[in-house]
């Protein structure tokens, strides 16, 4: 029997279609106990946190949806060094409100991710990130529940292989974040010195601009989160029922990563970033080498794709640059508010990067736009976007 709930009143986009089965765990144990059912069932099944950064196809989902709502933010004990403090936080907390928490205690390091919607348990699946900040920075482990294991195990941030809007959460390990390990700087020392606490060094020109400072200076953190719930909200970037902009997924798609050479390629007024230089490839045993445990080999397995997966044609040692897809969608000639004839999906009216919903759109009219992007995108310049949220039921 299939419930009587949609996908489009569990997603900050509100499309997608019904659900089979929900269930929702609201302790650990529940959690646990949820999701080995589901999977002994032998049935799909999908993790859902807030639904921020997901697009279901109007078809729904025919299996289980485990939806997370655990809560708790502890200190741990003994995990204060006086320089930073150690927190365990449940998947299903609120990341804003653990944000919120963390600035009101005067712990730092997270303070420029204030705003972003959704849940703590998928912050690390797509190793979120703002204005000069990731959770990579202080992500220190998580508690993962490995499909068909009996209970959850450590995992450390190194193995978790966290980069730009990725993780091997993100590529397919199947399972369940239970809780997050982070550690932040504790500015209490400070404070008693200074009178207040101050942020990380702000490593973001807009965010510095707007607190009228230079880059890497170190500002009050309540007003490092106040800037940037700001300049988030006049981008539609924060979750508000008034602001059409905001009913989306976030940026729809990632900057793209190419080689030098394609990069050369574009116009000299393309914003482009370089990145530091790769860390040499991992070595993959031959076969009939050791045996290897089903992670490793689902990493090994997945780290020869992701290459290719994300990188745009780059020879060996090839220095690779990041451009800007905001930039390259405008230049293509899709411009804010945007839209289809006949549609109700459009480019937000504040950030090219958002595809939104004006109200009733369906999942299908979401795709028609984002299809039609990347289109335009690479038949301008020959560059393939990428979608950042999780395509349910969809292909791009
Ligand atoms: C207005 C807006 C602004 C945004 N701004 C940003 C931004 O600045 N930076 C940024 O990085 N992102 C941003 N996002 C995207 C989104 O908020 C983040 O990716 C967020 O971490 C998603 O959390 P969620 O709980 O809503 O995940 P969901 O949408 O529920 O799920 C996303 C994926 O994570 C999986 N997942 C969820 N919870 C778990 C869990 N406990 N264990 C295992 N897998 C899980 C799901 O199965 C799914 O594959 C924005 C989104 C919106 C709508």
């Amino acid at each position: 029997m299939v419930s009587d709930v949609r996908f489009a009143e569990l997603t900050t986009l509100h499309v997608g279609g019904p659900i089979e089965r929900l269930v929702t765990g609201t302790t650990q144990r529940d959690l646990v106990d949820l999701a080995r059912e589901a999977w002994s069932s032998g049935a799909p099944w999908l993790v859902l946190g807030g639904g921020s950064n997901l697009l279901v196809g109007d078809d729904g989902f025919a299996g289980t949806v485990v939806r997370v709502a655990t809560r708790g933010i502890e200190v741990l004990p003994g995990g204060d060094d006086g320089a930073s403090v150690l927190l365990r936080v449940q998947a299903g907390e609120s990341w804003d409100e653990l944000v919120a928490f963390t600035v009101d205690r005067g712990y730092s390091g997270i303070e420029a991710l204030s705003g972003i919607p959704g849940s703590v348990g998928a912050a690390p699946v797509q190793n979120i990130g703002a204005y000069g900040q990731e959770l990579e920075s202080t992500l220190v482990a998580i508690e993962f529940l490995d499909e068909f294991a009996d209970e959850p195990r450590r995992m450390t941030a190194a193995e978790l292989e966290l980069g730009y809007r990725t993780s091997v959460l993100k590529r397919g390990l199947p399972g369940i974040v239970i809780s997050i390990e982070l550690r932040l700087h504790d500015t209490s020392a400070e404070r008693a010195v200074l009178g207040e606490a101050l942020g990380q060094p702000i490593a973001y020109g807009q965010l510095a601009d707007a607190l009228h400072v230079q880059l890497g200076d170190r500002v009050p953190i309540a007003s490092v989160r106040q800037s940037v719930l700001a300049l988030r909200a006049a981008k539609g970037m924060v979750l508000d029922d008034t602001d059409l902009d905001s009913v989306s997924a976030g940026s729809f798609f990632t900057n793209p990563i190419v080689s030098e050479r394609v990069s050369r390629t574009l116009p000299g007024a393309a914003p482009r970033w370089y990145l530091a230089p790769d860390e040499p490839d991992a070595v993959l045993p031959l076969a009939g080498g050791l045996a290897q445990s089903p992670l490793d080999e689902f990493l090994a397995l997945e780290a020869s794709f992701e290459a290719s997966d994300t990188v745009t044609d780059a020879g060996a040692g090839e220095p690779l640059v990041k451009l800007s897809a905001a930039w390259l969608i405008e230049q293509s000639g899709i411009h804010r508010g945007f839209t289809l004839p006949g549609s109700r999906a459009a480019i937000s009216s504040k950030h090219t990067l958002a595809l939104t919903n004006r109200g009733g759109a369906s999942a299908d009219e979401i795709v028609q736009l984002a299809r039609f992007v990347q289109h335009r995108v690479q038949a301008e310049f020959g560059i393939v976007l990428h979608p950042e949220p999780v395509l349910v039921g969809i292909e791009l």
